[in-house]
């Protein structure tokens, strides 16, 4: 059925209904998302302050302290994707003048340091080779030059594929009087975290990654101590919409109106978490490990080779070298013309050098290893 639809006085579109191509999203995100999220999505909306829709609510911040491990009261999902949720750690605490330590290794890193610059902080910058993590060493080292009032690392940083380790971190912040905020967008769902144990303060993800759910609602949790740094504030937060205490009290016990939550991606979202808690979260996070596993092996076994080393590498997302001769972006465009399949290319540093593959949520499955290096083997 083509109608060809006039706009604007004099311009015609030939619009069809909606169809879009089925791909396999094997790239940096989105993923595909579960069928039975997809499923909850296409569900009547309700009001977004239905007793039904916030008993959902409380839902998913339950589900949310599980899939975390942490038992912050204050951990919600934010209305937009996980940029708003990274924007909203910054905004809440970042006040003019903190000193804010970032560690950079990699594109996610960069835009925490461009994201609290803008909100004022006396931003200190430490890097490593995009593909390596930071030493214990290295972060106490800079811990006792800088003396911040937060240090912001990357837990996954998905433009490299480097998985920086948590452990012994929050003791050298406790030494500091620093706060902890890490950037779980590609970690959480897929790779062991476990914000209370590693003394984390505030973190943030998305749906369409790890959690196997569509974009637009993102997690994110403050510790108590994050909180009263948010309530000492002598200045009002300067993001409106992100602004803790007043969402605080839509996502608690109070309900007031804030803005009018996406109904169907909260459904989504809490459709996702469901299942995760169905499977159990250590289980999730060892199907992770066992499929990236075989999809390392399966590469390896076609001359193809990792960037990153293997103890820091994730499960979520993988960097391949891109071997010589091949022109990495016609090789994508052309898996995603004739195979549906998406991969990604590489960011910064890493821009022609490797591919970005990965194996999220709903996707990290054997048989979708499987069917993605099928592909490769006939068309490298
Ligand atoms: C994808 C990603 C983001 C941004 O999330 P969006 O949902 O694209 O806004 C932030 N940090 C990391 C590490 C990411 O991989």
């Amino acid at each position: 059925m083509t109608q060809a639809i006039a706009i604007n006085n004099n311009h015609k579109l030939d619009l069809k209904p909606l169809a879009m191509p089925e791909r396999l999203l094997l790239g940096p995100g989105p993923s595909n998302a579960h069928p039975a999220v997809l499923t909850a999505m296409n569900t009547s909306p309700v009001g977004h302050l239905d007793p039904t829709f916030l008993t959902l609510m409380d839902e998913i911040q339950s589900l949310l302290r599980y899939v975390w491990q942490t038992s912050n009261s204050l951990t919600i999902a934010v209305s937009g994707t996980g940029t708003a949720a990274m924007e909203a750690s910054i905004a809440n605490v970042v006040e003019a003048g903190d000193v804010v330590l970032i560690g950079v290794m990699g594109y996610f890193g960069n835009r925490l340091v461009d994201m609290a610059g803008r909100y004022g902080a006396d931003v200190r910058v430490i890097t490593t080779p995009w593909g390596q993590v930071f030493s214990l060493d290295q972060l106490k080292e800079a811990l006792e030059t800088h003396r911040p009032r937060i240090l912001a690392l990357v837990h996954a940083e998905t433009s490299t594929g480097a998985r920086q380790p948590m452990e012994g971190v929050a003791e050298l912040c406790e030494k500091y009087n620093t706060l902890l905020l890490i950037d779980t967008v590609t970690s959480l769902g897929g790779v062991p975290i476990f914000l209370d144990e590693w003394g984390v303060d505030l973190a943030y993800s998305c749906s369409q990654k790890g959690l196997g759910c569509p974009p637009g609602a993102s997690p994110f949790t403050m510790s108590s101590r994050a909180m009263e740094k948010l309530q000492n504030r002598p200045t009002k937060v300067e993001n409106w919409y992100l602004d803790m205490n007043l969402l605080g009290k839509y996502w608690g016990s109070e309900r007031v109106y804030h803005h009018t939550a996406p109904i169907n991606m909260y459904y989504a979202l809490r459709e996702s978490l469901r299942l995760i808690a169905e499977e159990g979260i250590e289980n999730c996070w060892q199907r992770h490990q066992q499929n990236v596993e075989y999809l390392w092996e399966s590469l390896e076994s076609i001359g193809l080779k990792m960037h990153v080393e293997k103890q820091y590498r994730l499960p979520t997302l993988t960097t391949v070298c891109i071997p010589e001769g091949i022109d990495g972006k016609a090789f994508a465009r052309k898996l995603l013309d004739e195979y549906n399949l998406e991969i990604g290319g590489g960011l910064g540093e890493l821009a022609g050098k490797v591919w970005r593959v990965g194996l999220m949520g709903y996707n990290s499955r054997p048989e979708v290893v499987d069917n993605f290096v099928d592909v490769l083997k006939k068309v490298l």
